[in-house]
């Protein structure tokens, strides 16, 4: 079976097999109105959304199927204790495809691991939202044309954005990638993301400390918002929430090709006078969420039925009951008594870090 967990689980020429099925989605939409009839996909989202499930469920009735699931857990039986295994077991028996969206780090893998048909993760915690780095794929391929040789600005949460994490790993796919991070010292990139992505695909990264002295080099502008619902207290949001913001003014330093990108939705960091500025697109990244979506359900269901295309969601892991994770948001911590702890070998080699959330493993 194959499962979308993290944007790697795509080999490059599988994330370009989806691209360029977007694309001929957007030109033929009749061809793909009545494809997946017959099929169900189950949107189980854990946490709020707006723009990932109605495209999902926009993107699956576009293709002919239907949607079922749910989008407040505590309508479901999660509300009564249920596990993410037991829940997946159970959505199994109705549904053809799975996306689901989880505050807790991992539990798309959990219940990937435990599933009969394809697991889409929607988005976990601080950890991976990988539809939304395909959606942002797609409009780089419309915007600016290419993948390789990009140099590209992510401004803002560099700690707890996912879809930064997500973005820059699909990003080591690609040649010539130049990533310059934007943020305050309280949201960096986390280490696990320089040492274990950067470092070892070799992407080239600087940090910097305002937007104005990398602006005027970038191809692509990623612009985040700071994630309030992650923080331990509201001192600590309220220091950094403002700390970039792009108006009209700083965006004329830009290359007149550059493109503004947002996962959405925005707090302060995009002030209203960029919005009609051409190279705002996040806008238009969100209508192509819904075509990249159709094109992931499309190759997944397909793949459901080619055993050459199965790929183990536990490859490369080993099992140890000696270590525990170390990020309390993590599925092997929220769940102990259902989840067996997993880890992987670290870049290095020296270490272990948590199949599930990437966090380092401890004693
Ligand atoms: N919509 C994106 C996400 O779900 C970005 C955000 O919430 O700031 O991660």
């Amino acid at each position: 079976m194959r499962h979308l967990i993290e944007p790697t689980d795509l080999s490059t020429a599988e994330l370009e097999e989806i691209i360029n099925l977007a694309l001929d989605i957007i030109d033929n939409r009749s061809k793909y109105s009545d494809i997946c009839k017959g099929k169900k996909l189950a949107t189980l989202f854990y946490e709020p959304s707006t723009r990932t499930r109605l495209s999902f469920t926009s993107a699956m009735m576009e293709l002919g199927g239907n949607v079922i699931g749910f989008s407040d857990a505590m309508s479901s039986s999660v509300s009564k204790g249920e596990t993410v295994a037991d829940t997946t077991k159970v959505i199994n028996c109705f549904a053809d495809i799975i996306a689901m969206r989880h505050h807790v780090e991992g539990a798309p893998l959990v219940s990937a691991l435990n599933s009969r048909t394809p697991v889409i993760n929607a988005g976990d915690g601080s950890h991976a939202h990988p539809t939304q780095t395909l959606t942002d794929l797609l409009t780089i391929r419309r915007e600016i044309g290419r993948f390789d040789n990009l140099t590209i600005g992510f401004c803002g949460d560099l700690k707890f954005g996912r879809t930064v994490h997500s973005l820059i790993k699909a990003l080591s796919r690609f040649e010539g990638i130049k990533v310059v991070l934007i943020a305050p010292e309280e949201l960096r990139l986390p280490s696990y993301m320089k040492e274990e992505v950067c470092d070892r695909y070799g992407i080239d990264y600087r940090e910097v400390s305002s937007l104005e002295e990398a602006i005027g080099d970038l191809d692509v502008l990623y612009m985040t918002r700071v994630q309030k619902e992650r923080f331990l207290s509201e001192e600590d949001y309220d220091r950094v929430k403002d700390c970039f913001v792009l108006d009209a003014e700083k965006l004329k330093g830009a290359k007149p090709t550059m493109r503004v990108l947002h996962p959405l939705p925005r707090g302060n960091e995009i002030s209203v006078d960029v919005d009609a500025d051409p190279r705002a697109a996040y806008f238009r990244q969100v209508e192509n969420g819904k075509f990249v979506r159709m094109a992931l359900i499309l190759k997944l269901l397909e793949w459901a039925d080619r055993p050459e295309r199965d790929l183990d969601p536990a490859r490369d892991t080993v099992a140890d009951t000696g270590m525990r994770c170390s990020n309390r948001k993590c599925i092997s911590n929220t769940e102990p008594h259902a989840v067996k702890p997993l880890f992987k070998a670290t870049a290095d080699g020296k270490g272990m870090r948590c199949a599930y959330c990437e966090h380092r493993a401890e004693k």
